[in-house]
């Protein structure tokens, strides 16, 4: 499972945002289920803005939520800079 990548969301036209679509897809996921085996799972969110480079890819606070009671316990968003984000 190590560098595998078992689900992808992006920003919806409906107002669904690209984490909630991963969870979505990744709750349909018989194999995912396991509690143990979720707190091992890494979530990246990158935001690209209109000139294809990266942006600031903060959470809101019904993602974070979401994402905290799916027992996913690591997250990295993406930034302008080289500064890393992390969020538990
Ligand atoms: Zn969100």
């Amino acid at each position: 499972m190590k560098n595998k990548v078992i689900a992808v969301g992006h920003n919806r036209f409906n107002g669904e945002h690209a984490e909630m679509m991963a969870l979505r897809i990744l709750n349909h996921d018989i194999r995912y289920q396991n509690k143990k085996l979720r707190k091992k799972l890494v979530m990246y969110v990158i935001a690209v803005n209109s000139s294809n480079k990266l942006s600031m890819s903060k959470p809101c606070i019904l993602c974070h939520d979401k994402i905290v009671k799916n027992n996913i316990r690591t997250i990295y968003y993406s930034t302008t800079n080289t500064e890393c984000n992390i969020v538990r």
